[in-house]
């Protein structure tokens, strides 16, 4: 049989950039061809080869209710014959703007934007304007998309101002971001006695999903929020992973439990907002927001912004997740993976631990939970390959890096799960069970 996921890798890798527009659908961490999407539905896609996977990406998270949900084709339909885009204000966009205002309630206004990099990018340019400082804190292991002055990695020492983690970065674009260690809160002390008066904002994925899924500890998200309120810096919190995917009131609203009065200045928010079409967003108090173009002196602007076909996408998808029960039954259905997958692993003597919130779900090949990016990467990299491959080819898409986090949508069944279970249980017995 000729491999089409093959051949069309050939293919677009004669005018793509190893042939994917965006580097981690390449599978550069775990080798192998990368499969080629032909359509999807439900809990389900099928390669260019016909081959069924159980989908746990979900388009790296927006696609919440799964593929192809009824209310949201129907919303999108709509919207389409009505026109694509006008570059003029829309009353949908105010829709969608009471919406998520109605749900994150940290958020008084906000913009709409049509990626998490941008809405990450502007929400940097807003904390900078409006505090009139230079200096941002981010964590080495959180995604905050590839604007110039997010791609830094740590120094030889941490707690120093960070390298480029790209090429085309010059330093001096970097020489205002703090990149520190996550959980780490003696550094955060550190780091703001050094450079508080200069410090803008501390930006953050609160559960983190780009190091596979490691939260912020209580204390640590407790001594974020005082350190930055003492020294008058913004805490922006980027859900766009998070935001609607883990809580209806995003990772925010967990914290909350915790903290009285919690809340972060800023939010930023993309993926489940769109609902899998190009949306995204940022917002905060309105003193802060107000600092924005053409109010405030914060330049921000946008050709596709508030694109009316993806805000009915958008607002669609969010009024599925308000349905009594949805994050309670879709965090059951996730637990219930992670749970499977530990228990296989278990009997099989290999080592692993799980973590997960509402949708989203991460798992270690190690032995105990990382608190951070350089213990994610403890982990086997050929182990977890091997896995990755051995479930694929059994019909199971996890996704192709232990550096990601994964996903379940509400059309997921218990059956998924238990297919999906029994495969690692086959994997890790090194049973052979033909694909
Ligand atoms: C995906 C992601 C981004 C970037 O969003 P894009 O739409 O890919 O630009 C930013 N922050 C976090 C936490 C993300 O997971």
């Amino acid at each position: 049989m000729t491999d089409r996921n093959l051949a069309l890798l050939q293919r677009a890798r004669q005018l793509i950039p190893g042939g994917v527009n965006s580097p981690v659908r390449a599978f550069k961490a775990v080798g192998g061809t990368p499969r080629f999407v032909q359509r999807a539905q439900g809990a389900y896609f099928w390669d260019a080869n016909g081959q069924r996977y159980i989908d746990y990406i979900g388009s790296w998270g927006p696609m919440i209710l799964g593929h192809g949900h009824p209310a949201v084709l129907e919303a999108v339909q709509r919207a389409a014959l009505d026109g694509f885009s006008f570059g003029a204000p829309t009353e949908r966009e105010i829709e969608l703007a009471e919406e998520i205002v109605k749900l994150l309630p940290s958020i008084e206004m906000l913009r709409l934007v049509s990626s998490g990099t941008e809405a990450g990018m502007s929400t940097i340019r807003l904390a900078r304007g409006a505090t009139g400082r230079s200096k941002i804190i981010k964590f080495e292991g959180c995604y905050h998309g590839h604007a110039d002055a997010l791609l830094v990695k740590a120094g030889s020492g941490l707690a120093t101002f960070g390298h480029p983690t790209s090429a085309g970065v010059p330093p001096e674009v970097v020489q205002h971001t703090l990149v520190l260690e996550y959980n780490n809160v003696p550094q955060l002390e550190a780091a703001f006695a050094e450079h508080g008066p200069a410090i803008a904002c501390l930006m953050i994925e609160p559960i983190a999903g780009n190091m596979n899924f490691v939260r912020a500890s209580v204390p640590f998200m407790r001594r974020c929020r005082e350190l930055c309120s003492q020294h008058g810096a913004l805490l922006a919190f980027d859900e766009v992973m998070s935001g609607f995917r883990v809580a209806l009131g995003g990772a925010q609203s967990l914290y909350a439990q915790h903290i009285p009065g919690f809340e972060p200045d800023l939010t930023v928010l993309g993926k489940v907002i769109g609902g899998g079409m190009p949306l995204a967003a940022f917002g905060g108090k309105r003193a802060v927001m107000e600092q924005l173009a053409p109010l405030g002196a914060v330049y921000q602007a946008g050709t596709l912004s508030g694109n009316p076909v993806a805000t009915a996408c958008g607002l669609a998808t969010l009024k599925e997740l308000q349905r009594p029960g949805f994050f309670e039954a879709l965090g059951a259905r996730t637990r219930s993976l992670v749970q499977g997958l530990s228990a296989a692993a278990n009997a099989a003597g290999v080592p692993f631990c799980t973590d997960s919130e509402g949708g989203m779900f991460g798992f270690f090949l190690l032995d105990q939970l990382p608190q951070n990016y350089a213990t994610v990467l403890r982990t086997d990299s050929a182990s977890f390959n091997h896995f990755f491959h051995a479930m694929l080819d059994r019909g199971v898409y996890f996704a192709p890096a232990l550096y990601e986090a994964g996903f379940v949508s509400a059309a997921h069944t218990e059956a998924d799960v238990q297919a999906t279970v029994d495969a690692a249980r086959a994997v890790w017995a090194g049973a052979h069970t033909p694909s």
